[in-house]
Order: C-alpha cells, then sequence, then structure tokens
C-alpha cells in the first residue's frame, strides 16, 4: 500500500470505527406476545455496534405515538442524518424502521443521497443496490400485508359472531331450499351447467335452455346469461360461505359441486375477454391491473398516438401507459419474491400431504359424522358420547379441510427459490401466480409522462388460509 492509500485507509477506517449512527428502537404493535420487547431490541443493536466499532445513538418511539403514526423520535433520526450528524442506522428489522411502503422509498432517497450505512440484527440490507431495494420494498410491503391479515382477521371474527346465526337471510339460493338443503331439479341443472361451461357450452345457451323448460330464477324471472353465471360463479355451491365476494368459511350445508370443478368455472367466467365478450387479447395484467383513478380493473389496448401496446382504464377513460414497462416491473417483483428466503416461509407449506389421501380421509370423517345421527336414533349412543365424537371429528375434519386448502395451491409449485424460466410458464400460470402475490395498481400521472416505478402501487396478499 503507498503512503497515500495508506492514509485513506485509515482517514476511511476511522471514520468507520468511529462512526456515530442512529440506533432506532420501536416497540412493537402486536400485543399478541409475540413482538420484541425494546429492552431485547437494545441489546442486540448495542452488540452488533460494539461488533462494528459504531457509536450508537438512541432514537426511541412509544407504542401510543406509532399507534397514531406519529413517531417523533424518527423524524429526528431522519433530520440527524439529514445533518450528517449520524453516519448510518441500526435497526433490529427492517420492519421497526418502516411502517408504511411510502417511508421506506423516503428512507431509500435519503439513504442514498447521504450515503448512509444500515445494519440490521436479523440480517444486512444494502440499500445501495438494486436487489437490496427490491427485498427492502417487498419487505416493507409484506409486513404490511401481515398488519393488514391481522386486522382482516378481526373483521372476519366479527363478521362471523354476526352470521353465527343460521342462514342467509333474503331470498333462497338457486339450488337450495330455504333450510340450505340441495333442491331438485335445481341442484342437478347447477351441476349439468358447471360440466357445460367446462365443455365450452355458452351462458346464453345454458340460460336459453332453462327459459325452455319453465325454470326460472329465485326472482321468478327468465334467465339472461349474466344472471346463470352468477348463479354459477357463487361459491356457496362449493360448500364456502362468502361475504361481499370474498370466500370467508366453509358452510354448514352441503356442496352441489366440487372445489376443484367451481374453481375451474370460477376461473373461466371471470376471465375479463369472456365476460366482455369481446376478442381482446389477454395480457399479462389485464383485468388484474387496478386503475388507481376508479378502481376498475384496467384492459390493454393499443395507443393510438404511437401503436404501443397499452393499459388503459376503460371505466374512466383517464388512466393508460405503456404495457412494457409496467410488466417488466411486476415480473421483477415476482421473481425477486420467488427467489427471497421470504417466499419459503410465506408461500411453502412443509405438509403437504397427498390430495388424495386427505379427500379419503375427508369423506370418511363426513361420513362418521352423518353415522353419529343414525347411531344416535338408534340409541347406540346416547347424548354425551354423541357429543364427544362429533367434537373429535369435526377437530379433525377441520384440519384436513385447511391442508386440502393448502395442498390445492398448486400455482407456486417449482417456483420458489429455484431458478425458474418466467418465459415458459403459460399466460394464464403467470396470472395466476400474480394474482394470489399481490394486487397491483397504476396510479394517475401526468398525461404522457413515462411510467416510473412509484407510479406502481402493490398491496401484497396474505397467505390463503
Ligand atoms: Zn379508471
Amino acid at each position: 500500500m503507498s503512503s497515500f492509500e495508506n492514509l485513506r485507509y485509515l482517514e476511511y477506517s476511522s471514520r468507520i470505527l468511529h462512526m456515530r449512527v442512529g440506533v432506532y428502537l420501536r416497540q412493537s404493535l402486536d400485543r399478541t406476545g409475540e413482538g420484541l420487547a425494546v429492552s431485547r431490541q437494545r441489546e442486540d443493536c448495542v452488540k452488533l455496534c460494539d461488533q462494528r466499532g459504531w457509536t450508537p445513538v438512541f432514537y426511541e418511539d412509544n407504542d401510543t405515538s406509532a399507534t397514531k403514526g406519529v413517531r417523533p423520535a424518527y423524524q429526528n433520526l431522519l433530520e440527524d442524518a439529514e445533518k450528517g450528524v449520524i453516519k448510518g442506522v441500526v435497526v433490529w428489522d427492517l420492519d421497526r424502521l418502516h411502517r408504511r411502503p411510502i417511508e421506506l422509498e423516503h428512507f431509500m432517497e435519503l439513504a442514498d443521497r447521504k450515503r448512509l450505512s444500515l445494519a440490521t440484527v436479523t440480517g444486512d440490507v444494502d440499500l445501495s443496490t438494486d436487489n437490496g431495494r427490491l427485498f427492502a420494498r417487498i419487505k416493507g410491503a409484506v409486513a404490511k400485508a401481515e398488519v393488514e391479515r391481522k386486522s382482516a382477521r378481526q373483521k372476519r371474527a366479527a363478521r362471523q359472531a354476526a352470521e353465527a346465526g343460521h342462514g342467509w337471510g333474503g331470498r333462497r339460493a338457486f339450488g337450495y331450499d330455504p333450510d340450505d338443503l340441495p333442491l331438485e331439479p335445481e341442484a342437478s341443472l347447477l351441476r349439468g351447467a358447471y360440466k357445460k361451461v367446462l365443455s365450452g357450452i355458452s351462458l346464453h345457451a345454458i340460460a336459453a335452455e332453462w327459459n325452455r323448460n319453465g325454470i326460472n330464477t329465485t326472482a321468478g324471472k327468465k334467465w339472461t346469461g349474466s344472471t346463470v353465471r352468477q348463479v354459477l360463479i357463487n361459491p356457496r355451491n362449493a360448500g364456502w360461505r362468502s361475504y361481499r365476494g370474498e370466500i370467508v368459511a366453509d358452510a354448514t350445508w352441503e356442496p352441489i359441486t366440487t372445489e376443484d370443478t367451481w374453481r375451474a368455472v370460477a376461473s373461466l367466467l371471470n376471465t375479463p375477454g369472456r365476460r366482455a365478450g369481446t376478442n381482446a387479447r389477454k395480457r399479462l395484467l389485464t383485468g388484474i391491473l387496478i386503475c388507481g383513478r376508479c378502481e376498475h380493473p384496467m384492459r390493454s389496448g393499443v395507443s393510438h398516438t404511437s401503436n404501443d401496446p397499452i393499459y388503459v382504464c376503460k371505466n374512466c377513460h383517464r388512466n393508460s401507459r405503456r404495457l412494457d414497462p409496467v410488466d417488466g416491473l411486476v415480473i421483477k417483483l415476482v421473481k425477486g419474491f420467488l427467489s427471497s428466503p421470504l417466499a419459503d416461509a410465506l408461500l411453502v407449506n412443509p405438509n403437504q400431504g397427498n390430495l388424495e389421501e386427505l379427500r379419503n380421509e375427508e369423506a370418511g370423517l363426513i361420513g362418521r359424522l352423518k353415522q353419529l345421527g343414525v347411531d344416535y336414533a338408534e340409541g347406540l349412543l346416547n347424548g354425551r358420547e354423541v357429543k364427544t365424537a362429533r367434537e373429535r371429528l369435526e377437530t379433525r375434519l377441520s384440519d384436513i379441510r385447511e391442508q386440502l386448502i393448502n395442498t390445492n395451491d398448486q400455482v407456486f409449485e417449482g417456483l420458489i427459490r429455484t431458478d425458474f424460466k418466467w418465459d415458459s410458464l403459460h399466460l394464464d400460470r403467470q396470472r395466476s401466480v400474480i394474482r394470489k402475490l399481490f394486487v397491483p395498481t397504476l396510479l394517475p400521472a401526468g398525461r404522457g409522462r413515462p411510467f416510473q416505478p412509484d407510479h406502481l402501487s402493490i398491496r401484497w396478499l396474505p397467505k390463503e388460509h
């Protein structure tokens, strides 16, 4: 090393060695006890500073202020970083630092400009590289999805309590009598219609046939393709209860069709091209990308001026963007996520059982549950024995059903943490993968503005359970 280099090195190492870094501490909002106490965060962060020879300066926000979205210590930390008082930030885990993705973006901009070092106890994130930033974004977004999932879970619990009473209120559903028992001939007609749709027969033809045979809707009206569609995509026919279009629970009634058939038909009938009755070419994000102005799914089209393919909102007509860069960023996010260690934790189910075995066991359990009633009626079991046996069987049944849902979810098979070729996946599979991971929203931008990554807002979806 030349003396000049030597000098630079010394200067560098002393700068690094005695560098003042901000240690940011925040109580977790999680009150279930999984949260990490501030004292433990502090201890771990100090240890990390010691290892690096850094001098810690502490910034601590308490629980209450963070809940309200006010974080005075965090603001101080940003100001000190801006002024150069601290040269780096140490935090237990990235999700301590950011509650919302926009905060992360702001922080990354600052870190970049001020060349801040960032270290986390759970592993370093290098925000100076594309991958590091991507990882931080994903991590932030996933943390946000977790928070949303918790709140969704609470809402769901409330909703289920409200729905604890039997039935749906209002008009009976086609295919079921008012006591939720399958009603003939409607149930058989539905079963037939599922098969027909899968074999390519149009909804219009099914409506016409039902009308010809004098079958009416439960409101006493004639069928149209659209009302047939509505009936077919109702998850109750597969034995699920839905609430505002979202499947919330297994229902107590007998399904008319199987989960697989229902899923296949629902996904076919939800295909935007089919619904709109057009032959518009399906693109990666057609019907998946949401318009940030009016919240309608966007379609694809061609720019009048440049002839380039675009995503365009055909509802408000005030939002469009060239297709390629939008697709490019979405693909990058999907690939980044699937290759990150997070994907393992979030998507892989360690006890993937055999679908067939699970189905058989499910059928067996349902049979045994029914048999209990018969045994009771015949006096072979008393009330208490029936109750005990029923509880045991129902617990097992709910385990099995959960496993079935997880096992069924094979969209990600072969994609997680492997070097797969995105382009080799069929477009439908690519779209399914995206649909399961997040909801992309295209935010409005000035007319003619080229696409920027921050025009795309990503809402990561929680794992389906
Ligand atoms: Zn719109």
